[in-house]
């Protein structure tokens, strides 16, 4: 696991800890949902999703670490980036592979608070597994599947990983659903922060539409870079991403007139089948988010996607406050199973 963060150059205590998906367990396990173990899958879809060389690199970067003996000396035992290859840096150079691992470090991960420790890929491969026993269920005829994974995935570009995230678990679930036959997929990010990741994997695609409501980059919130209302796609792309910036401090209401036009969006855009990044760090008890948004407000959304009519794989994302995300994933599972 990562252990911890570094933000500003500071060792933090991580958030994205595994007590988060034991708490989401116990709150829809004694709601009673049918529980269903995850099945293993190859490498095919994580593939065409992700650069075959960062899946190499996380598949290997711990051990890597290790047999340079950085846990020894310095005494770093995660995987910390120390030089990161920005467009600024290379200036046009290609971007090669480095020989050192503490340099290959930053080469696929864009922060400094997204480590990686001995467990991490194991991880996040597990993941990708739950996420596509998912989207199998939903595509098998159930209406609605969700994967409760962690670490979350809406941060992860093709290439890079970052923002607690290293492999796109709701890119992969629309990817799988469109080769199971679905012309269009639409995906709706929930999660206080902009999935930069998910956008940057369909930005040129017409056959994925991503949606997002979120505490607006421009006030000063991760991911800074992204986010922005006038990023709609690029190319074939065109029209097929949707970014709702919000202030500081949005409750319910704003929040949830946000998400309609999200929903008008996914029904113009014709999808067939939708994935929701459900991310319940919107909460007003978050410790990572300003937005204001209730339990009520949570189920309200769940089923104003749900009235879509669409098969759904919703997919876990960020939620950090242990005591309220339990209840706050089976409130907004309750709205979108109500259909
Ligand atoms: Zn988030």
């Amino acid at each position: 696991m990562p252990g911890a963060e570094i933000w500003v150059g500071v060792t933090t205590p991580g958030t994205e800890l595994p007590e988060r998906a034991t708490r989401i367990e116990q709150a829809l396990r004694r709601d009673g949902l049918r529980v269903v173990e995850a099945t293993s899958y190859d490498d095919d879809v994580l593939l065409r999703v992700h650069d075959p060389r960062l899946v190499e690199h996380l598949r290997t970067v711990w051990s890597r670490w290790v047999e340079a003996g950085f846990p020894v000396e310095p005494g770093q035992d995660r995987v910390v980036p120390y030089i990161m290859p920005t467009a600024g840096m290379l200036d046009g150079l290609p971007e090669r592979e480095p020989t050192a691992v503490h340099a290959a470090a930053g080469r696929y991960c864009y922060d400094t608070m997204t480590l990686v420790g001995p467990g991490t890929w194991q991880a996040a491969r597990a993941a990708v597994d739950v996420t596509l026993s998912a989207v199998d269920l939903v595509t098998g005829g159930e209406p609605l599947a969700y994967a409760l994974v962690r670490p979350p995935g809406h941060h992860v570009t093709r290439a890079a990983y970052g923002g607690s995230c290293y492999l796109n678990n709701a890119g992969i679930a629309a990817q799988a659903l469109r080769d199971a036959g679905h012309e269009r997929v639409a995906v709706v990010d929930v999660d206080a922060h902009h999935g930069n990741g998910t956008q940057a994997l369909f930005y040129d695609r017409a056959d994925v539409l991503y949606a997002s409501l979120h505490v607006d980059p421009g006030a000063g919130w991760f991911p800074h870079y992204a986010g922005f209302a006038d990023e709609t796609g690029r190319g074939a792309g065109l029209g097929a991403n949707l970014n709702v910036p919000l202030a500081e401090g949005t409750p319910d209401a704003p929040w949830l007139a946000a998400l309609d036009r999200i929903v008008e969006a996914v029904a113009a855009h014709g999808a067939t089948a939708l994935v929701v990044s459900l991310g319940v760090d919107a909460a007003a008890a978050d410790p990572e988010s300003p937005l204001q948004v209730t339990h009520d407000g949570y189920e309200a959304a769940g089923r104003r996607l749900a009235a879509l009519g669409l098969p759904t794989v919703a997919v876990q994302e960020g939620g950090y406050h242990l005591d309220t995300l339990g209840d706050l994933v089976a409130r907004t599972l309750h709205g979108l199973a109500d259909r």
